[in-house]
């Protein structure tokens, strides 16, 4: 496979079935009040692993299985290790994750738990993805990447036919934006079926490795610091092979929001929509409520990713800013 097509995601989407959630799309009355047209949440929360990773880690580790490998591993900020866990652990396949001092521990926690050998290795992303590389040639793993993989991307796709089944008329998507893996396969998809439709990726201000690397015109390292969007953090890989190019197609803007914007975005989701949601998760709401998604001509749809934010750093946030 040397790129993706939509019968790949509709493949994944059978694959997908049962095993990962349908999750619901939400009309949000107060930011369809303040953008003017309705605005909806893909509320990616809702997922078993708390994150839409576990799509991506399913699709990918079915298809693995089927050629019988019985070890897998990655590098991840969390979310994607945690996927990749709980798929690993419902086909009966081993799996290791190999993580940086910077993935917080609520999330190192929650991976362990799903029975995974864990590697904490260096202070980046970077860092993991070494170890991670090593021990796929080294003991025989199969190396299963976070976003830069076809078939994690295809599973992320299925984002985009839910949304577009939901609502046939979404005119914006505003996507979270890390590594590409989400934001290429939700947007992939869903101008695949409408390609008038608008896609909008956000990413933190503080390290945002596409947007550079879009920026520069190839894949460039950023350094890795610490943000309330720890999801987002971590480069695209100086070697990438799909999410730098799939993203430059399909991207018709890319957000960067600040720390402060991402908090407001976090205490929005729990005042207002009663919804836990991880820095990662808050930056298309903090986006829109930064005024920056002009309303266009329909409504827009906000991927929410994921819920697996620390209780004591969130009711900290909810604290500090009890009138954002
Ligand atoms: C991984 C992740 C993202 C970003 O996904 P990419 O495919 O790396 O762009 C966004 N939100 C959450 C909650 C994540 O775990």
């Amino acid at each position: 496979m040397s790129s993706l097509s939509l019968a790949d995601v509709f493949r994944a989407r059978q694959r997908l079935a049962g095993r990962v959630a349908h999750t619901p799309l939400v009309e949000s009355p107060s930011l369809s009040s303040l953008a003017g047209v309705p605005v909806y949440l893909k509320l990616e929360t809702a997922q078993p692993t708390g994150s839409f990773k576990v799509r991506g880690a399913t699709n990918a580790l079915a298809e693995i299985a089927q050629s019988g490998v019985r070890r897998v591993v990655t590098a991840s900020t969390g979310n994607h290790g945690r996927a990749l866990a709980y798929a690993a652990r419902a086909l009966g396949i081993e799996a290791a994750v190999c993580m940086s001092s910077l993935v917080p521990k609520n999330k190192v926690d929650a991976v362990a738990a799903l029975g995974a050998r864990i590697l904490i290795s260096g202070r980046s992303q970077d860092d993991a993805q070494v170890q991670a590389l090593r021990m796929a040639q080294e003991e025989g793993y199969a190396f299963v990447a976070p976003f830069d993989d076809l078939r994690v991307i295809a599973g992320q796709a299925t984002i985009g036919l839910e949304i577009l089944e939901a609502l046939p008329d979404a005119a914006t998507l505003v996507v979270p934006l890390s590594g590409g893996g989400l934001f290429s396969g939700t947007a992939f998809a869903a101008k695949g079926i409408r390609p008038d439709l608008r896609a909008i990726g956000v990413s933190m201000a503080r390290g945002a490795a596409m947007h550079a690397s879009l920026a520069a015109g190839m894949p460039i390292a950023v350094e890795e610091v610490e943000t309330l969007a720890d999801s987002l953090g971590g480069g695209i890989g100086l070697e990438n092979r799909y999410t730098f190019a799939m993203t430059n197609d399909l991207a018709d803007e890319i957000l960067l929001v600040d720390e402060p914007s991402i908090a407001r975005g976090i205490v929005h989701a729990y005042r207002q929509e009663r919804l836990i949601a991880e820095g990662a998760a808050a930056v298309g709401i903090a986006a829109l409520l930064e005024w920056r998604i002009a309303a266009g001509h329909g409504p827009i749809v906000i991927v929410v990713s994921g819920a697996n934010i620390d209780m004591d750093a969130h009711r900290r946030i909810v604290m500090e800013n009890a009138d954002a």
